[in-house]
């Protein structure tokens, strides 16, 4: 166990909250409120006799809007897990167990103690503790009245990164993207009549021939035509997403993104040049940067 761990785990058994009376004892106006509110029609919580709903009980203790809080072991126990990254919190379950049913005049109080504190899990959210405490609802003879088992996952939130959607590669534009994993930027060229064409495909347009290869472009280009991208937002992205239509100086036009400059200084013809972005391991892909914005 680290020392962090040996910290934490002083926190099992101690007493989070200390006894706090409610501030009212149990009464049929707040029951009334709660099974109104709740649309519970149930007759034995307003009729002869009544009970208080078995769900209203931390209602009764609970610390009124806007009285302070009181600052204690509670407050400790959140630093120490932000500590140790658990910055994050979900509740995940409660467990609520009754000794008895709980009626108007009924004055109760609670406490809350650390039961457990677990070793760090690997959750869907990201690594955590799950820490469970206890409430002990008590009436005015100390009796207990209800127990509470509260459990939540304290977490480091997972890193978010999220990689670029992936291209549809196939047999017609796998060479094309590998050339760009090499940083070279390919454009395909008919064997025959020696057009040039993309988005690469099979077939040349002008002959129909299916021989092609492919030449090496120079990288240079033109600024053809752009959007600018603010919704919907996708997490691989930076907004606003500059999405161009560049013309190259072989005469092909690809889709593609922009960067080193905002959308204020973008013109229709101004000249471009290819940088390459190392989206990801399997992912490289060319961008096109402004060449004369330098100059200014
Ligand atoms: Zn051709």
């Amino acid at each position: 166990m680290s020392a962090y761990d040996d910290r934490l785990a002083a926190f099992v058994g101690r007493e989070l909250v200390a006894r706090r009376p409610a501030a009212d004892p149990v009464n049929v106006p707040m029951i009334r409120h709660w099974v109104e509110a709740m649309g519970d029609t149930n007759p034995r919580y307003l009729g002869a006799d009544p009970v208080a709903p078995a769900s209203m009980m931390q209602a009764w203790t609970m610390r009124g809007f806007g009285s302070p809080a009181t600052a204690g072991a509670f407050d400790e126990l959140v630093a120490l897990l932000a500590e140790g990254g658990y910055t994050s919190v979900v509740a995940t379950d409660s467990d609520l167990e009754l000794e008895r049913e709980v009626v108007p005049g009924d004055r109760l109080t609670v406490e809350e103690v650390v039961e457990s504190i677990s070793p760090e899990k690997v959750t869907g959210l990201g690594a955590g503790r799950f820490v469970t405490t206890l409430k002990t609802y008590r009436d005015a003879t100390r009796g207990v009245v209800a127990t509470q088992r509260w459990r939540t996952l304290r977490f480091k939130p997972a890193a978010t990164a999220e990689p670029r959607p992936r291209p549809a590669i196939n047999l017609d534009n796998q060479f094309w993207f590998e050339a760009a994993r090499e940083h070279r930027l390919v454009v395909q060229r008919c064997l025959s009549c020696k057009t040039l064409r993309h988005p690469s495909g099979p077939c040349c347009p002008e002959c129909q021939s299916f021989d092609w290869d492919t030449v090496e472009a120079s990288g240079r280009g033109t600024l053809y035509s752009f959007v600018v991208a603010h919704h919907p937002r996708h997490p691989a992205f930076d907004y606003p997403l500059l999405i161009a239509v560049v013309e190259l100086e072989e005469g092909t036009r690809l889709i593609t993104n922009l960067t080193g400059v905002t959308s204020d200084d973008l013109r229709i013809g101004m000249p471009l040049g290819v940088e390459w972005l190392d989206a990801d391991p399997e992912l490289t892909l060319p961008v096109f940067r402004p060449t004369d914005l330098q100059e200014r």
